[in-house]
């Protein structure tokens, strides 16, 4: 087996920014699972299909063909062989993918193209469910939050950065609104694995967060080479 590192945590806990780090310093490919509900997302929107029609997303969703492929360490998804980078940051998007997770047939369409990545590479993988339900057995399980506040002030300011008009206390609902949603589903919900390690990452910088994963990363490698 590869070695695997599992990273959950809430929306806007700075998953996906510290597991590219972590996978470029210990050389194995970031896999962002988030995009993959997020070009599932898209397939349904442009279907016409509502957010709340859990019917129709559990028929529809099985015909998005979703398949990742690697350019320069990028993660490009592709939604019946379209490259949708592009198009899965929108707020729409983001409330659809919210909402169409919890629906149990959504998880299922995209549980083997996750766990057989994980087979082929030595994988960083950030999301949800990945160290309870995707990757039981990864050697690392990292369970990365920040307080609420912390986190719509970080997306505030990423909004601010990018020119749009954002509203502090309509951020910090929307955020309230997915954590809800996220560990109030019955099918993986969001929860910290019993082997995860807690990092709070509402007082520190991203170069310190990515320290103490990388440590307890390299801790982990070393008892695996005693142990060998
Ligand atoms: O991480 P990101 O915000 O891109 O994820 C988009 C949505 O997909 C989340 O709001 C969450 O509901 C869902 N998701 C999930 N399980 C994962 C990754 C993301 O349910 N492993």
């Amino acid at each position: 087996m590869g070695f695997k590192i599992a990273i959950d945590g809430p929306a806007g806990a700075g998953k996906s920014t510290i597991a590219r780090r972590v996978a470029q310093r210990t050389g194995a490919i970031y896999v962002d699972t988030g995009a993959m509900y997020r070009a599932m997302a898209l397939f349904l929107t442009r279907n016409g299909i509502s957010a709340d029609d859990a019917a129709s997303i559990a028929v529809k969703c099985k015909k998005a063909d979703i398949s990742i492929r690697y350019e320069d360490g990028e993660q490009i998804v592709l939604l019946n062989g379209e490259n949708v980078n592009a198009f899965l940051r929108t707020e729409e998007v983001s409330q659809m993918a919210s909402k169409s997770s919890a629906v149990p047939e959504v998880r299922a369409h995209l549980l083997d193209l996750q766990k057989n990545l994980a087979e082929a590479y030595d994988v960083v993988m950030d999301g949800r469910d990945i160290g309870t339900v995707i990757l039981p057995d990864a050697q690392v399980k990292i369970f990365l939050t920040a307080s609420a506040e912390k986190r719509a002030r970080r997306r505030c300011d990423e909004l601010i950065q990018k020119g749009e008009n954002v509203d502090y206390e309509e951020v910090l609902s929307e955020i309230r609104e997915r954590d809800a949603r996220d560990s109030g589903r019955e099918t993986a919900p969001l929860t910290q694995a019993p082997d995860a390690v807690l990092v709070d990452s509402s007082d520190l910088s991203i170069e310190e967060v990515e320290s103490a994963i990388c440590d307890i990363v390299a801790k982990r490698k070393q008892s695996e080479k005693k142990e060998a």
